[in-house]
Order: structure tokens, then C-alpha cells, then sequence
């Protein structure tokens, strides 16, 4: 299973990122924890993103590509399976990612798209905040962040879609349902992934199903 996951800040990325790696066994490379981390030990590689993290700005891409292809290549030792969280941010960053990838044999089956609304994302980033204080999780930089992601992330779905990879879920629900839903397309998928190609597949949107689906599941 190799998931990329494309959903704005406050969707539930890290959440939903380790109960995939954990269902599948796979990797989770996480791109925020992974440079917020350097930042932590005062690596050479974090003092330099360090501001760009403090206001929400993306981080050059190459920094990144650079740090995920070394996590690639250790996800490839184990199995080859991961879930990456926060890459691609840009279009840009998608293309270079899936040329990295088609190197390694890795490119990702799967875009999962967690979709949400910005007032839900603001009211759970500011409740992140009064817990973990995060030096990103302020109001102003939340809605540069929200901007950054509607100008220059979500514009990628519609280039997955095209790919046939695109998973969408709406997560404005609770967090296990969320998780649910998730996990239930990918198992349904898996048969697939290997035997068909991507251009014949077609995106699954499971956005407009609310309630229905995954009740007691
Ligand atoms: P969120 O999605 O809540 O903003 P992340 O932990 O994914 O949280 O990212 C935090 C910050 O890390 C981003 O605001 C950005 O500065 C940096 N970052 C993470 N991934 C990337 C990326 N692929 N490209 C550029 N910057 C990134």
C-alpha cells in the first residue's frame, strides 16, 4: 500500500496517517514532524526552515524532496509500502515527487483527500493549540496557512483524479469514523491496485455519503 495524502491543516493527517501506516504495516512519513524534529535537535537542516515554519510559509521544495526520497529509500528496505503525510504541498512538489518515486518503483496507488471546511479546521488548530503550542497554531498564521493550501495544495486533486488514484473522505466527521471510512476504501481497493491500471480506475468520492456510509460498520 503506498498512500499519499493530500487535506489542508486541522483535516487530521498525522491522526489518519499513523492508523493507515499501522493497519498496513507500512511507513509513515510525516514531512512536518520530520522537520519540526530538526528544528528540536537545532540541526543544520532545521535552523534553515525554522522560519519558514514559524509562519506557515512552505519550507523550498528541494529541502523536502531531499528528505523524503532519504525516507523513501528506508521505507523500500522494509517492504516498500508507506503513507506519506504532507507532500506533495504544491504542483511542483507532485511532479517531482512521482518522478523520485518512479526511480525508487514507488509511486503512490493511492491520493487519499481529506476534505473539510476552514471554520471546523480553525476551531480545531486554535484547540490544538491551548494543548501542544505549536508555534504555527495561531490565528493568524492558521488562515496563511488555510490560504496556502487553497491557492497552492488543492489544485493537485484534480491532476490525482485524472491519474484514477484520488480517494475523497469528508473529515468533518469524528475522528474513528473518519479512520472507518478510510480504512474500508483502501481495503476494497487493495486487490486492485496491483492488477489494474490507474487510468482505468476512476475516483472514489465518498464526501457526498455522510452518515450512510460506515454506520456500525
Ligand atoms: P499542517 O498541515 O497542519 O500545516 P504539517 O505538520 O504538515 O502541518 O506542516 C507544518 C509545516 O511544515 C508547514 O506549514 C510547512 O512550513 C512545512 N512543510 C511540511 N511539509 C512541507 C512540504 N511538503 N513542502 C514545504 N513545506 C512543508
Amino acid at each position: 500500500m503506498r498512500v499519499l495524502m493530500v487535506a489542508p491543516p486541522g483535516a487530521g493527517k498525522g491522526t489518519q496517517g499513523a492508523v493507515i501506516a499501522a493497519h498496513f504495516d507500512v511507513a509513515h512519513i510525516a514531512t512536518g514532524d520530520l522537520l519540526r524534529d530538526h528544528v528540536a535537535r537545532g540541526t543544520e537542516l532545521g535552523l534553515a526552515v525554522r522560519h519558514h515554519l514559524d509562519s506557515g510559509d512552505l519550507v523550498p521544495d528541494e529541502i523536502v524532496l531531499d528528505m523524503v526520497r532519504d525516507a523513501m529509500v528506508a521505507a523500500k528496505e522494509r517492504g516498500g509500502g508507506y503513507v506519506l503525510d504532507g507532500m506533495p504541498r504544491n504542483i511542483a512538489q507532485a511532479r517531482s515527487l512521482y518522478r523520485t518515486a518512479q526511480t525508487l518503483g514507488m509511486t503512490a496507488n493511492v491520493a487519499l483527500h481529506l476534505k473539510a471546511e476552514d471554520d471546523e479546521l480553525m476551531r480545531r488548530l486554535l484547540a490544538r493549540a491551548a494543548l501542544e503550542h505549536r508555534a504555527d497554531d495561531t490565528e493568524p498564521v492558521i488562515r496563511r496557512r488555510l490560504a496556502l493550501y487553497q491557492d497552492a495544495t488543492h489544485p493537485i486533486i484534480a491532476w490525482y483524479a485524472e491519474r484514477g488514484i484520488l480517494v475523497s473522505v469528508d473529515a468533518m466527521q469524528p475522528v474513528e469514523r473518519v479512520a472507518r471510512q478510510i480504512l474500508t476504501a483502501l481495503e476494497a481497493m487493495r486487490p486492485l491496485l496491483e492488477h489494474v491500471p490507474e487510468h482505468a480506475r476512476r475516483p472514489v468520492d465518498l464526501t457526498g455519503l455522510g452518515a450512510a456510509f460506515g454506520l456500525d460498520a
